[in-house]
């Protein structure tokens, strides 16, 4: 093929916006340089959810149709990839930077001999160059990578790209299944329970609207006006590290530099100082809404609106006037 191939992962069913914005991207750089863009799904339904990736510019689809894909397991996913590569042979395998891809991208780039540009905002092709960008030292600095090694990987973080529709010819016809070589039995780990937390309702790194807690939030009436404002607004709930030590927010719930990466429409920090490692893992949100009581608070640096006040007292207004609007 020596085309780019887009693994789209798959969470509750449905393809991850992260993915689908990877194949956007991916579609520019195949129409600059005259490469065919393809994609791939491993899932028990993975055949259904083709014409999602044809709707968004995939010419072709290779599936590997496993129920053991439904669930992350790094063991499976490393195998079924390194098989798609190989059936493949992209120049370019491109994915979303999800929790799983993280996870996986180094042992996948050993096995398929591969070089990796993990976890990038922006990348491109030139010639035989792969370049990118990606963010540094907490996303202070941005550093340019290039490799013009014959196979590379590349992870995208959420929210670089936008995922815009582009219906291809692609029809059931171009579906590809990949057959798989793997005793899932003899497979270590085994997943024997999957536990959601409720602030896992919705996915964090997918979501488009995220209510985040900091310190501010100080206790058990702070966090209950934290999940008024979510479920008003249907967001996810983030916390940053400071708040998730005080085991008033799930580890889970971290987003930062540590913590999960996290670029919504619209994102409310309140009583979060601002710390540059909280902002590494959300300043690609569209906007900001921040509440802080201390008006130098770094927060403000990077809103797009600031409430300067004591949350408890904001909180209870904002969720009244939206409960108002909203319904
Ligand atoms: C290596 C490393 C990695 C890190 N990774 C992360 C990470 O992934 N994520 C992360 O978040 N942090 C991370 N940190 C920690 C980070 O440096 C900060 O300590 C942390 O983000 C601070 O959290 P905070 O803003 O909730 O708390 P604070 O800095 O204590 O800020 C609390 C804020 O709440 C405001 N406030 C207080 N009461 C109220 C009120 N009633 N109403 C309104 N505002 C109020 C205060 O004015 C203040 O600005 C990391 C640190 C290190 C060294």
């Amino acid at each position: 093929m020596r085309g780019i191939l887009v693994y789209l992962s798959v969470h509750d069913g449905r393809i991850k916006r992260s993915s689908l914005e990877a194949l956007s991207r991916a579609r520019e750089v195949g129409a600059s340089s005259d490469m065919a863009v393809e994609a791939l799904i491993l899932n028990s339904k993975a055949t259904s959810l083709a014409d999602e990736a044809f709707r968004h510019g995939a010419t072709k689809v290779y599936t590997l149709v496993n129920p053991i894909f439904d669930t992350h397991l790094n063991a499976p996913l490393v195998t079924g990839l390194t098989t798609a590569i190989n059936v493949t042979m992209p120049r370019l395998f491109v994915a979303g930077s999800t929790e799983s891809i993280k996870d996986v991208l180094g042992p996948l780039a050993i096995r398929c001999g591969a070089a990796i540009l993990p976890d990038v905002a922006s990348f491109e092709l030139s010639g035989d160059d792969v370049s990118c960008e990606r963010p540094v030292m907490a996303a202070k600095m941005m550093a340019r990578t290039k490799t013009s090694h014959p196979l590379v990987l590349v992870s995208v973080r959420s929210g670089s790209y936008e995922a815009t529709p582009s219906p291809s010819e692609g029809s059931a016809a171009d579906i590809v299944g990949i057959g798989l070589d793997m005793h899932t039995s003899r497979l270590e780990p085994v997943l024997r329970e999957v536990v959601t937390t409720t602030s896992d309702m919705v996915d964090l790194s997918e979501a488009s609207v995220v209510v985040a807690a900091g310190r501010g939030v100080r206790d058990a009436e702070g966090k209950a006006l934290i999940e008024e404002l979510a479920s008003v607004t249907g967001a996810a709930i983030g916390a940053s590290r400071a708040v998730v030590e005080t085991d008033l927010f799930p580890a889970t719930a971290q987003i930062g530099q540590t913590g999960k990466v996290v670029s919504p429409e619209l994102y409310f920090a309140v009583g979060i100082s601002g710390a540059i490692q909280h902002v590494a893992g959300m300043s690609n949100s569209r906007v900001i809404v921040a509440i802080n009581k201390d008006p130098d608070a770094p927060i403000f640096d990077v809103a797009t609106y600031g409430l300067v006040g004591d949350c408890f007292k904001i909180l209870p207004i904002l969720i009244a006037e939206l409960k108002k609007v909203l319904q």
